[in-house]
């Protein structure tokens, strides 16, 4: 007789469905910070839908996203989607995970029940009409962010997503290793990568924020196997040594500087003099790591507020600064005449496409890329997780929790 719910750990037969599940719940009013907004409870197993795949979760990595999620802000996400039409008065995130397909929805061709896969993030309509008419998935209007903009995401036993999501798991990977790395990943392959004009190329210096955070931990790596020189920046030593340690050529300590923040009004000389001492200053250190008078062509933005008005200050003339977040706040202010006087170009970059998250689940299959996985945790777990992504006193890297695998270090299913 099948079981309505399993504990966690505890595999159900292949391609049986239990009716509930285990899951880490955020609802509004919990909305705060994520210790308080996250919360164990049992809800139904969703109904898989033609080009879905429902996924028996094993690991599921833990990303600055569902801080988001957890606070409400800047979006409520659940009313969000009860705004167009859903009606789930609860969110499951997870943008990152790895774990054993358990069912399909019709028209799924490329995956089959037991396939073990590593998910990820970006979900679309590839019958929207600016898909169809050619353009970069990663930019069609009906891109949203799995596990964050959508629900069942990865922090409970199933969670659900469309078949193009689903990606070989790398065999040398165990599942909380695989679940950890490709949103970060292929954000910053796409920043680096994705923009013709203002790619890596061999010798270019990027200076990459927040280096030993989750997608600096990855910039810092791509740029040096692509042959450009990365210089990472981070609060402290122990964050600079493991931009080091992962390649970086210098490490610059943003706590030595005090100029951060929106650019002080035009008529306020005195303030702005003071940002220009800062930011000329940074970027002295930038010449002194690179040993030449060569100046960022791309800086690796995510950070925001604080700190755009220096990146575009920094940037090379003709470089670019692509940016996929804003941590610190996103209402950023620039200096436009850093911006055109020499022809600098300020790029949005989100998520990634088939291709590019493909890409990086290739790397790391071949042992190029190193997911850089610091902790991991165990499913209850995710709030306090969230909790020291959200007080930036999270560990180096990238951050997993195991779901239904049992111990750390496995990458098979125990019946
Ligand atoms: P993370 O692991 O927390 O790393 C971010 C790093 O930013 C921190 O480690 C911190 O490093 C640095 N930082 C914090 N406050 C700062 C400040 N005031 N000035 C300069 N640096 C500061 O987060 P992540 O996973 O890398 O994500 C970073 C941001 O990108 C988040 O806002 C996230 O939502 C966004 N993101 C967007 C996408 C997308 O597709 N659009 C994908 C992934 C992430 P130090 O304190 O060491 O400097």
């Amino acid at each position: 007789m099948p079981k309505s719910l399993y504990e966690l750990g505890e595999t159900p037969p292949l391609g049986e469905v239990p009716e509930r599940m285990y899951a880490s719940v955020i609802r509004q009013d919990r909305y705060g910070p994520p210790k308080q907004a996250f919360r164990t409870e049992v809800v139904d197993v969703p109904a898989v839908g033609a080009g879905e795949v429902l996924v028996y979760v094993m690991a599921a990595g833990i990303n600055y996203n569902n801080v988001w999620a957890s606070l409400g802000l800047p979006v409520d996400v659940i009313g969000m989607r009860q705004r167009q039409g859903l009606t789930e008065d609860f969110h499951i995130g997870g943008t990152d995970g790895s774990g054993v397909v358990w069912a399909v929805g019709e028209g799924v061709r490329h995956v089959r029940v037991g396939d073990r896969v590593v998910l990820s993030g970006g979900q679309y309509d590839e019958k929207d009409e600016d898909i169809m008419l050619g353009a970069d998935v990663a930019t069609s209007s009906s891109g949203r962010a799995w596990g964050y903009e959508t629900n069942y995401g990865s922090f409970a036993q199933f969670c659900l997503v469309r078949d193009y999501q689903c990606h070989p798991m790398p065999e040398r990977l165990s599942w909380e290793e695989a679940a950890g790395f490709v949103l970060c990943a292929s954000t910053a392959y796409r920043q680096l990568f994705g923009w013709q004009g203002n790619t890596v190329q061999p010798g270019d210096p990027v200076l990459i924020w927040g280096g030993a955070g989750g997608l600096g931990s990855m910039a810092i790596q791509l740029v040096k196997m692509f042959g450009g020189v990365p210089i990472a920046v981070a609060s402290g030593e122990a964050r600079a040594q493991y931009c080091r340690d992962l390649g970086a050529k210098g490490v610059i300590n943003r706590l030595e500087f005090d100029h951060w923040g929106r650019l002080p009004a035009m008529e306020d000389a005195e303030g702005m003099a003071k940002f220009l001492q800062g930011a000329r200053a940074m970027g002295k250190q930038i010449w002194e790591i690179v040993g030449a008078r060569k100046s960022p062509r791309i800086v690796f933005e995510h950070p925001g507020r604080d700190t755009l008005p220096t990146s575009l200050y920094l940037c090379a003339s003709g470089g670019m600064v692509v940016t996929c977040g804003a941590t610190t706040g996103y209402d950023g202010s620039i200096d436009l005449r850093h911006l055109w006087m020499r022809s600098k170009r300020l790029q949005g970059s989100h998520g990634a496409n088939a291709r590019q998250f493909r890409d990086v689940v290739s790397l790391v299959d071949a042992g190029l890329l190193d997911p850089c996985l610091s902790t991991c945790e165990r499913f209850e777990d995710i709030g306090s997780l969230h909790q020291l992504l959200f007080d930036n006193a999270h560990p180096v890297g990238n951050m997993a929790v195991l779901v239904n695998a049992r111990d750390r270090g496995t990458n098979t299913v125990e019946h």
